[in-house]
Parts: structure tokens; C-alpha cells; sequence
């Protein structure tokens, strides 16, 4: 009996504040609320990372984000493929706080968000933990490349092949000085680097860049990536 009425009440505790928010009575701060945009300036909740998410599904949802981010990205014409690379709901990627060299690659809008996310809530701040000062900018060895997988015949497609990844080669910070992962990602996997080195800066944007990004693959990965980080929003997830 009483555990009944525990279930009974434990079930109302659910669907009152649910009923009242389906009928618009219950507001919840937009960071919170699964209708809301995503803002990307807003501090990051589990909502924000469903939200994120939906933004593949959802174009409209994409742009919506872009919007009330104030994140101006001009879109790229949507563009069929006969070779399985086709364009679809993607942006030139501008700036925001880190200039990207070259700049305004072609990107995925859901790329474009996740990389304005990483930007401010990983990217920055661990740059600012560890030395400082921000970044001013981020070399990246491109994006849309009509390819397999480690350009292997009758390999999976990358995901570069449909402009839905990015690979970064390193930063220059505020006051101009490079930090690269070819030369600076140092020791091998599970050594500890001392904080405020470019070593330990490059693992906290590799682990910070996990939560923006679904694969992200580096130097730990394998040696295809030793000088570069590829950051994607495709299907499969790993962080290494
Ligand atoms: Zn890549």
C-alpha cells in the first residue's frame, strides 16, 4: 500500500510541473527549456547538449541557433552529390573571438555551432586557465574534402567528405606566440603535463573539445593525427 502511494506520488511529482510546462504555465530559463534556440553564449546545460543534437535533424533548428547566438554565417547553397560528398544545411564558418587561418571554410551548420560552442566554453577558457591570455587564432588544414576515410579506396566516406568535420593544427594566442600539436603535444599517452605548458593547454582543449564534438581524434589516437586535432559531428563517438 504505501509503496503505491509513494509511486503515485513520485508519478504526480513528474507529470504536474510537466502538464504545466506543455501548457505554457511553467516557464524554465531558456538554457533549460528544450524549446528554446540554443544560445550558444549561454552556460551549458544537458539540454544544450540535447539541443545540439537536434540541430542535425532539425535544419531549421540550426539556424534558429545561429540566429539567437547573433552568430552571422552566410549559408552555402545546398548541392547534390553523385560521389556521396553532397552540400547540405552548411555555412561559411566566420570568426568569433579566433580567427580561423585560412579563413571561412565551408561547414555543416551543426559543425559551425558546435565550433562557436567549443570556441567559448572550452577553447578560450582553458587557454585563459593556462596561460593567461586567449586565443587570436586557430590554423586548420580544412574542412569539405570529397574522400575516404585516411583516403582509403573503397573505404567509409569521411566526414570531411560531406564538409562535416574540421582538422585544427594549432594556435597562435593573444600575444602572438604559436602553440602547435605536431611540436607541442610531447609526451606519450598517460604522462602527466605540468599546467601552463602547451602540453597540458592541448589535452584540455582535446578533453573540453569531447563535449562539443562527437569524434574527436589527436595525436593519442594514432599517427595520422599527430599534427592535427579532426573534430566532426558525425555518428560515431570517441575521444582520444
Ligand atoms: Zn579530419
Amino acid at each position: 500500500m504505501l509503496r503505491r502511494v509513494v509511486i503515485l506520488l513520485l508519478l504526480l511529482a513528474l507529470l504536474v510541473p510537466a502538464g504545466l510546462y506543455q501548457a505554457g504555465v511553467l516557464r524554465l530559463p531558456p538554457r533549460w527549456d528544450p524549446r528554446a534556440p540554443l544560445d550558444i553564449r549561454d552556460t551549458p546545460t544537458l539540454v544544450t547538449h540535447w539541443k545540439l543534437a537536434r540541430l542535425e535533424w532539425q535544419p531549421s533548428a540550426c539556424l534558429a541557433a545561429l540566429e539567437a547566438s547573433r552568430l552571422e554565417m552566410p549559408r552555402v547553397p545546398d548541392r547534390a552529390s553523385d560521389t556521396g560528398c553532397p552540400i547540405a544545411n552548411a555555412v561559411r564558418l566566420e570568426a568569433g573571438e579566433v580567427a580561423l587561418s585560412p579563413a571561412r571554410p565551408v561547414v555543416t551548420c551543426p559543425l559551425a555551432v558546435a565550433w562557436a560552442m567549443f570556441e567559448r566554453h572550452a577553447l578560450q577558457p582553458a587557454a585563459r586557465a593556462h596561460f593567461g591570455q586567449g586565443v587570436r587564432s586557430a590554423r586548420h588544414l580544412g574542412t569539405y574534402n570529397c574522400r575516404n576515410v585516411y583516403h582509403r579506396q573503397g573505404g567509409r566516406r569521411s566526414q570531411h567528405a560531406t564538409a562535416n568535420a574540421i582538422d585544427i593544427a594549432g594556435f597562435t594566442l593573444a600575444d602572438g606566440r604559436g602553440i602547435t600539436l605536431l611540436r607541442d603535444w610531447g609526451e606519450e599517452e598517460g604522462a602527466e603535463a605540468a599546467h601552463g605548458t602547451p602540453a597540458a593547454f592541448l589535452r584540455d582543449v582535446r578533453d573540453g573539445a569531447c563535449r562539443y564534438f562527437r569524434a574527436v581524434l589527436g595525436p593519442d589516437y594514432n599517427a595520422p593525427h599527430r599534427d592535427h586535432f579532426h573534430l566532426d559531428r558525425g555518428r560515431w563517438s570517441r575521444c582520444s
